[in-house]
């Protein structure tokens, strides 16, 4: 999709300002028009992501501009010095993203903010539970042309089945009063499910008791919007949920998550590992756990430098990552040092899984220049998870059989014997 945005301003001065500031913090390309005569070419030639338009031009100076580009299907902010409320109030029922007024540096900003969270809401999936078809159209609306993919239901009873056909739903927005189900009942059968920091709830209600919405906020509704509300706080209210929501997951990810590789880290590892061993417990499920090691590390930093050395740890993250499945756990313990876990798997599978890793390996090679290129071994020691060791001792294990295989010639796997 397009990034382009058209800045239609006929202070030429302003106009340049902002462009030139849009082009370089959004790393986009800007193209200005300076009437409306001029803006209608510029719409004819392309599509844009954004169109940022002044209401008063020489050829248009009752905002005409805004109409034009909304019928053309553009996603509009308007910039305008006209601060009489009753104007503003005329343009907001348009079908227009925000109203800015275009006095100052910091205005400037807002809306580069504004339009950095436009491209960042595409990522997410909003579910619209209203019984009243004509609130969820409208809320469709207003949502879409804030670029979130949304889905809209009639009742809770549908609003669960939807969260499970999609479970990547970042933002539920609930009406109150609903049939069958409430918006309350609903929020309280989400959060069963899904945390604050999977799944964010606003509510909704043209319900005059104040207790609704301290009783929604209490039992897991992130925010709560009284109806009728105006299109700017629904769309504040709705961009800083999802924000708090980026924000708790981002933490998350720095948290658990290997910098260089994306892979989990060793603190994250023992968490996960610590559930999974819980689950299988009273199971016959086995797993099987390994210790990677790239061999003769030291002398590739030293050959090739270090920015070398980094690529060969990603790309062995890469092949760890592809030659398991998704629910097994691949971390980075440090160095060049990995564990692989393959759950519910039986020793000859999981001898063949890693001699096809320490072949992969073998067949790979990294381009380091033009000319150059590196190939490189791992040795891997591994073992099956018993219950009467433990963890700890397990991973001991991995690592005296990953003692034996470098001792033994490198580039090989050393499985622990019967
Ligand atoms: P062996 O075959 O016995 O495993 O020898 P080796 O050289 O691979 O292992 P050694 O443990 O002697 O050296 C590992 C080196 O890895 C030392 C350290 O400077 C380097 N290293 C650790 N972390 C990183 C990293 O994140 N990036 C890079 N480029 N090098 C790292
Ligand atoms: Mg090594
Ligand atoms: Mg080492």
């Amino acid at each position: 999709m397009s990034t382009r945005i058209l800045v239609v301003e006929d202070n030429k001065t302003l106009a340049k300002l902002i462009s030139n500031k849009l082009a370089t913090s959004l790393n986009t390309e800007v193209d200005v028009a300076y009437s409306l005569s001029e803006a209608k070419l510029f719409l004819a030639r392309h599509k844009y992501f954004i169109t940022l338009l002044d209401v008063n031009l020489p050829d248009a100076p009752n905002g005409e501009v805004v109409d034009y580009a909304l019928k053309k299907g553009n996603h509009v902010i308007v910039l305008s010095a006209n601060i009489d409320k009753d104007f503003r109030h005329k343009m907001l029922q348009k079908n227009i993203i925000d109203y800015v007024n275009k006095s100052g540096n910091n205005d400037i900003d807002y809306i580069i903010a504004t339009i950095q969270r436009l491209k960042k809401n595409k990522a997410h999936k909003v579910l619209v539970v209203d019984d009243a078809m004509m609130f969820r159209k409208q809320m469709q609306r207003m949502l879409e042309n804030m670029f979130f993919e949304v889905i809209t239901v009639a009742h809770g009873e549908e609003a669960l089945g939807m969260l499970q056909a999609k479970p990547d739903i970042s933002l539920v927005i609930t009406d109150y009063n609903m049939p069958v189900m409430n918006g309350f009942e609903l929020t309280l059968e989400i959060r069963k499910t899904y945390s604050k920091d999977e799944l964010c709830i606003l509510a909704l209600s043209g319900n005059e008791d104040d207790e609704i919405s301290a009783l929604f906020l209490k039992h897991g509704a992130n925010d709560y919007i009284k109806k009728p509300f105006s299109k700017e706080e629904f769309s504040v209210r709705v961009n800083n949920s999802i924000e708090a929501l980026e924000n708790i997951q981002m933490v998350t990810n720095y948290a658990n998550r290997d910098y260089l590789t994306g892979l989990y880290n060793r603190r994250y590892f023992f968490n996960t590992i610590g559930e999974y061993i819980e689950e299988v417990q009273e199971s016959n499920e086995r797993f099987a756990v390994a210790m990677v090691d790239i061999d003769n590390f030291k002398h590739i930093n030293d050959t090739y430098g270090h920015d070398v050395g980094d690529k060969v740890i990603i790309s062995l993250a890469d092949i760890l990552k592809s030659s398991t499945n998704p629910h097994d756990i691949v971390a980075r313990f440090g160095g060049e040092e990995f564990c692989v876990v393959l759950k519910n798997i039986n020793r000859f599978s999981a001898v063949d899984i890693y001699e096809r890793i320490k072949h992969a390996v073998e067949e790979f090679s990294l381009a380091v220049n033009k000319k150059e290129i590196i190939n490189f071994t791992v040795s891997i020691g591994a073992t099956l998870y018993s219950d009467e060791e433990g963890l700890d001792e397990t991973i001991n294990q991995a690592d005296m059989l990953l003692y034996k295989a470098k001792q033994a010639g490198k580039n090989q796997v050393v499985f622990q014997e019967f």
